[in-house]
């Protein structure tokens, strides 16, 4: 679906789209978890958006946390995280469902979800919206997935590129001119 005069190449994913398949990942998330006050962990920034629609799609009581962290560069160390902001309740004895905006090779969750499980919870489980699995580089359980998406970068409902587009409410990919500004036009593909 191509989307002229616009920094998107083309849209992925539609409002509607996302929002269906977010209902129903709440839904399946309020049966897996009734009575057991599941505690949501999100980390910042990318996940806002889908933890806001998550959140008023499950229909049980929860609570919810977060994280911010920042990743060293992925060259020089894969998958190593620094903790900025660390949680703020205690998750050991809880079930803890962590959300993710995007797993892509999955080092950044893997080291995280090992931070996690050695502050001993219930329960620790994923669901990520996106998931990219042909760059998956560690094997992780995720119970729950939103879509699955190419091997292509995207932008919108939350995900940023040099923290801009967060707020489109579709998931698009970026044209070439945004990603490649210096090229002339011929050199571009979309
Ligand atoms: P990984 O799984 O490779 O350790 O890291 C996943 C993180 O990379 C995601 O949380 C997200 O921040 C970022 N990321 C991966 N693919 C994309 C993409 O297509 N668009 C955006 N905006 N971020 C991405």
């Amino acid at each position: 679906m191509p989307a002229s005069a616009s920094p998107i190449s083309d849209i992925l994913l539609t409002e509607a789209q996302i929002r269906r398949r977010v209902s129903a990942l709440g839904a399946a998330i309020a049966a897996d978890y009734a009575g057991l006050d599941p505690l949501l962990v999100g980390v910042l920034r990318g996940v806002i958006v889908f933890m806001a629609d998550l959140m008023r799609a499950i229909p049980i009581p929860f609570t919810v946390d977060f994280l911010a962290i920042s990743s060293y560069g992925a060259q020089v160390r894969p998958g190593q995280v620094r903790l900025l902001k660390d949680l703020e309740s205690s998750i050991e004895g809880r079930h803890v469902l962590f959300v993710e905006d995007m797993v892509d090779t999955g080092l950044t969750l893997h080291t995280l979800l090992r931070m996690l499980n050695e502050r001993r919870p219930a329960s620790l489980h994923v669901c990520t919206l996106f998931d990219k699995p042909r760059l998956r580089l560690v094997k992780l359980p995720l119970r729950y997935v939103g879509f699955e998406l190419p091997d292509r970068y995207v932008v919108g409902y939350g995900l940023d590129y040099h923290q801009q587009y967060r707020n489109l409410p579709f998931v698009g990919a970026l044209s070439a001119q945004v990603l490649l500004p210096g090229a002339a036009p011929e050199d571009l593909a979309s």
